[in-house]
């Protein structure tokens, strides 16, 4: 009985009273709703305040709905067959109304008196200067109407299929009302702690549902409404911070007790330069986090340039000190190339091995390296998806670092953590700033850490916003840096709808370049996705070297690449990339010592938002505050790598426009957590219970 009890929201809709199978098949198919509990979420997008008499002169081409009375002046039918309709004129001391009607004529006129007063309710529209409402609510008046209860209509999102069946938005009232009542009679039960709903003063669960979809006034579901926020990212903070605390507490993890040779030797006598306070820092955390005997978990945000590689470099150092492997995973084969030379360089004179396996990688080669990852002779390896393989396996891997990782998804992490017997600590590189909200919600599992220094010596880089008409003079500005020996970035985007379209821009762009720059004084790299991978290498590695002056790609060049000597990122259609783009590709400039600049060039149309980016770009060099921006312009949805998440499911709170909650949510799931992380305390059982039933979200096996 008790089971039944907790688990009614789980209960097919069928089974709700005045559902049935056929409608049930009509509200799973148009709305998506299969359980009582996918109605109880199906919210009102606005209530519509019926206890309100509004006068005829106030309907403006703006107004929605109105709710007016008046007195029936004349009645009129018109039109024949398919344009037959009836027209009413409504009169109050203000104005005349037309209410319109084109269906059930026959039905309302019986109804209808000339020179009754009547209540009348509906979506109001502007025709030939008229206002009118289209198939009002009417019902006679008196003067009851205007004492009673007050009563906000709950207004529900139908489709035209659904109304069809006879389910518009008024039944869907109705069924959330039978809903609401039987969860009633049963005791929804509570799933916030209750000295948690004192402190914040919630109303209970079945109250603040209950008020989401039926409120008194406009105080009742404001209440509502925050209390029910609050449970969306309490819970979730709750699910996050229980696998991150469980990870600290009961987690295995490999333990790096000593700083031995290989560190201190490649730290005392190959660091190219002094670390900044920031590496450091992070270091420092690693360093703890890998001596405990528990898994670490870290996010690694750092700006672009900040400079992430030499800090996964000393982690991998400090593994191979502790006899244990490496390996460093990036999303593409140029940005792993890139990885495995420059670490190749930074090792030279150690005793490390370091190998590289892509997708590219020749067989023989292939099986030469996974036998010698087998037997351990090679410590790190560097690689892209290939070391996610089955085939790829490790004789004691301990260290993982995962590089700009918007790109690789949950389920790739994991598969990676199983190729050890204990999981080995893992370290996550995310390629731009994330905003604090989403970090929380998306990572909220990770533990993170902050880069947000840039290495001594970098000079801000100038950004601005050019058009077609700049062009010649654009290019006489390259040809200046040129001669400075610098080098030059030129960007196209890539056309989601079209690869050849993309395809055929660069090659355009490409040669326009080679008009203006013509060998043999000039030497351009070209890079696209359809390149055959020894070719993009050969034209990365020229382009690295200095060979060429020029590099004309696609966004294939976005993440990583490091080429210090690069000063001028030219950004071709500017206002077809993403802020978090931009930022990260005007990144690959402004590495070394030298001033560097980004032209955003940008066609004649370019859209309010994207004007917004574009000035947020030449307003400034800072990740994080473009992520914020970002975050602000396109909402939680779109962000970069925390499409599939699933962590940002909130229908109600907003991580955007609700951060405050956001953080109290998360202070108090945090001490929660800290005090009684098996949630055993009788005030915490609730919040328990309510997990357990929610299964198959996450493992609950480690609760129980
Ligand atoms: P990102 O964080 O974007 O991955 P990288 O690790 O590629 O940045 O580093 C950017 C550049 O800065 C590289 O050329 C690197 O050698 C250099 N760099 C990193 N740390 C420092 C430092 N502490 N001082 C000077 N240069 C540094
Ligand atoms: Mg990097």
């Amino acid at each position: 009985m008790i089971t039944e009890q907790k688990n009614i929201l789980a209960y097919p809709i069928e089974y709700l009273k005045g559902v049935g199978p056929l409608r049930a098949d009509w509200l799973k198919k148009e709305l998506n709703i299969f359980s009582f509990n996918d109605l109880l979420h199906l919210f009102p997008y606005r209530h519509v305040d019926k206890t309100k008499i509004s006068l005829i002169k106030e309907i403006k081409p703006e107004t929605e709905f109105i709710q007016i009375a008046g007195k029936l002046e004349s009645i009129e039918v018109i039109g024949e067959k398919r344009s037959k309709r009836m027209i009413a004129y409504l009169k109050d001391s203000s104005g005349v109304v037309e209410l319109v009607w084109f269906q059930g004529i026959n039905w309302i006129q019986k109804y209808l008196h000339e020179g009754g007063s009547y209540l009348v309710f509906g979506r109001t529209s502007v025709f030939n200067n008229k206002p009118q409402i289209v198939h009002p609510e009417i019902d006679i008046f008196t003067e009851q109407h205007t004492q009673g209860k007050p009563y906000f209509e709950p207004i529900y999102p139908s489709t035209e299929k659904l109304k069809s069946k006879g389910l518009n938005g008024k039944q869907i009232a109705k069924l959330t009302q039978t809903l609401l009542l039987q969860i009633q009679s049963q005791n929804l039960e509570e799933n916030i702690p209750e000295d948690v709903c004192t402190k914040l003063h919630l109303m209970s669960r079945y109250e603040a549902y209950r008020n989401i979809h039926f409120p008194a006034n406009v105080q009742e579901y404001e209440q509502a409404l925050y209390r029910l926020k609050f449970e969306e990212f309490f819970i979730a903070q709750v699910r996050l911070n229980l696998i991150r605390l469980q990870r600290h507490k009961a987690s295995k993890g490999v333990v790096f007790e000593k700083v031995g040779d290989y560190f201190n030797n490649f730290y005392n006598h190959h660091l190219p330069f002094e670390l900044t306070k920031a590496q450091k820092n992070v270091l420092r955390q690693i360093r703890q986090d890998t001596a405990k005997g528990h898994q670490m978990n870290r996010l690694l945000q750092g700006d672009v340039g900040s400079g992430k590689t030499i800090v996964a470099l000393l982690c991998m150092l400090l593994a191979a000190d502790n006899g244990y492997q490496s390996c460093i995973m990036a999303p593409t084969e140029t940005l792993a190339q890139q990885h495995f030379n420059s670490l190749s360089k930074l090792l030279q004179n150690t005793h490390i091995q370091i190998s590289l396996l892509t997708g590219s990688t020749k067989n023989k080669e292939r099986k030469a390296i996974i036998e010698e990852l087998k037997n351990g002779n090679i410590h790190f390896i560097v690689g892209t998806h290939a070391l996610i393989e089955d085939a790829v396996q490790f004789k004691n891997l301990g260290f993982v670092v995962v590089d700009e990782q918007h790109k690789f998804g949950v389920a790739q992490r994991a598969a990676l953590w199983k190729k050890a017997t204990t999981p080995p600590h893992i370290l996550v590189m995310t390629a731009t700033p994330i905003p604090r909200t989403l970090a929380m919600t998306a990572y909220g599992d990770l533990d993170y850490s902050i880069m947000d220094e840039l290495p001594k010596g970098r000079q801000e880089i100038t950004t601005v916003q050019r058009n077609e008409m700049q062009r010649a003079s654009i290019m006489e500005f390259i040809r200046a840096e040129i001669k400075k020996g610098r080098q030059i970035y030129v960007i196209y985007p890539l056309i989601e709808e079209s690869e050849k379209l993309s395809y055929e821009d660069l090659m355009q762009g490409y040669e326009e370049i080679k008009g203006y720059f013509p060998e043999p004084e000039y030497r351009i790299s070209m890079l696209h996705g359809k390149m055959p991978s020894e070719q993009k290498e050969i034209n990365m590695k020229r382009f690295v070297e200095g060979t060429t002056q020029i590099m004309v790609s696609t966004t294939v060049i976005e993440v990583g690449v490091d080429v210090p000597n690069a000063t001028v990122m030219v950004i071709e259609s500017a206002e077809k990339f993403g802020l978090s783009q931009l930022h990260q590709l005007r990144g690959r400039v402004g590495r070394g010592s030298e001033k560097s600049f980004c032209i955003l060039l940008t066609g004649s149309k370019v859209s309010t938002e994207a004007r917004e980016r574009i000035n947020i770009m030449c307003q400034t060099n800072n990740g994080f505050i473009i992520a914020e921006k970002d975050l602000e312009l396109r909402g939680p949805g779109d962000v970069e790598g925390t499409r599939q998440s699933g962590a940002l499911n909130f229908k109600l709170a907003s991580i955007v426009n609700d951060k405050p909650l956001l953080e109290k949510a998360k202070e108090i799931a945090e001490k929660l957590l800290e005090e009684d992380i098996k949630m055993n305390l009788a005030k915490n059982l609730p919040l328990k219970n309510y997990l357990i039933q929610q299964k198959g979200k996450t493992n609950w096996s480690k609760i129980s």
